[in-house]
């Protein structure tokens, strides 16, 4: 997977590293590719009327994707809190307080039976989240051993662990892992803003990994978080200029959590407009045409309308299941209410 050529150079400058800035200037200029999307011209796309966006978004979803079809997703906490990064948005730094608690990681049969139950209630992929940097070998295989067992339910699987070093991917690929989500969470420029305990390319690196091991990429990020619309511009484009461009797209709107950095920032009002949320999904439909566009956290604060129009703005994926990694989510029976009275079906 190739990187953005603009992340290259933030990584140069963000890691005060002579000596990888050099090898980016001694890099041949033929190398690198140009992006097929400038931010310019991502924040062009926002800047769209909101009607002749939403209908360029519908236009694109429709040449790529059934209109009446949602994908239902199922996200289980298997490892919660303690962990050592300091994501400013999550409520499971170890750093911060907000009532969620160090836990062990869950017993395979517990995850087993969690995913028949998401299977049961219309679910066709079971994600499964570990709060850490990165596993290390002694978690890996525990939960490479959980990953035979969802497949072998008969659903897609999914992991999402942190940073994978050389040689887990192709564990997890191996495994049977179908897709392996890894958010660049924001724009670069904002990045250092969010997380200090990582940066932009540790995330390309470990896309790359997995990119490189035949796992299906999920990628996406979050916005709300005091970002700029030239911000949700940049993450857009980044996302956009992966080659490939992730199969699967997750957009968050930001659910701030007392005790965590952003809600302290933001004082718990929300930092976004729902249209420009709107708008955000529409851009990521018209950028990545033929990725599953998912909304992910905050659905809940959205409402029943403003997911209407993400929808008709080319959302076709959500999560599903009353309860995202430690934040709430719509109950079951609302979400099938809501598709209902939509018509739309689901896979
Ligand atoms: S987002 Fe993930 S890596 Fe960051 S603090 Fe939360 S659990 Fe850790």
């Amino acid at each position: 997977m190739s990187v953005p050529p603009s992340v290259e150079r933030m990584s140069a400058t963000a890691a005060g590293s002579p000596g990888a800035a050099a090898a980016t200037q001694a890099r041949p200029a033929a190398a690198v590719a140009p992006p097929r999307w400038t931010v310019d011209a991502v924040e062009a796309l926002f800047a769209l009327p909101f009607t002749e966006l939403l209908h360029r978004a519908q236009a694109t979803h429709r040449e790529h994707h059934a209109p009446d079809t949602v994908q239902l997703s199922t996200l289980l906490s298997i490892k919660t809190g303690g962990c050592s990064e300091d994501c400013g948005y999550c409520p499971q730094a170890a750093r911060y307080h907000t009532g969620v608690d160090n836990e062990a990681l869950l017993a395979q049969d517990e995850v087993v039976a969690a995913a028949r139950a998401a299977k049961a209630a219309g679910a066709s992929r079971f994600c499964m989240g570990a709060a850490w940097r990165g596993p290390k070998e002694r978690d890996l295989a525990p939960v490479l051993d959980m990953v035979r067992a969802v497949k072998a339910e008969g659903l897609e699987t999914c992991c999402t662990l942190g940073m994978l070093k050389e040689g887990q991917a192709q564990a997890l690929k191996d495994a049977g892992l179908d897709y392996y989500n890894h958010n660049l969470d924001t724009a670069p420029e904002f990045y250092g803003d969010i997380v200090t305990t990582r940066d932009y390319r540790d995330r390309l690196d470990t896309l790359e990994r997995v990119r490189e091991a035949g796992i299906n990429v999920c990628c996406g990020g979050i916005v709300g978080m005091g970002e700029t619309r030239r911000g949700r511009a940049g993450l857009i484009a980044q996302l956009a200029n992966l080659d490939p461009y992730p199969e699967s797209v997750p957009i968050n709107h930001l659910v701030q959590v007392e005790g965590t950095p952003l809600h302290d920032r933001l004082g718990g009002e929300a930092a976004l407009a729902p249209l420009e949320f709107v708008r955000t999904i529409a851009v990521a439909r018209l950028t990545m045409p033929r990725a599953m566009v998912r909304l992910s956290a905050g659905r809940r604060e959205l409402g029943d309308a403003v997911q209407a129009l993400c929808f008709l703005a080319g959302a076709n994926s959500i999560f599903y299941g009353e309860r995202l990694l430690t934040t709430g989510n719509p109950d079951v029976d609302a979400d099938r209410a809501l598709l209902s009275a939509l018509g739309l079906a689901t896979a």
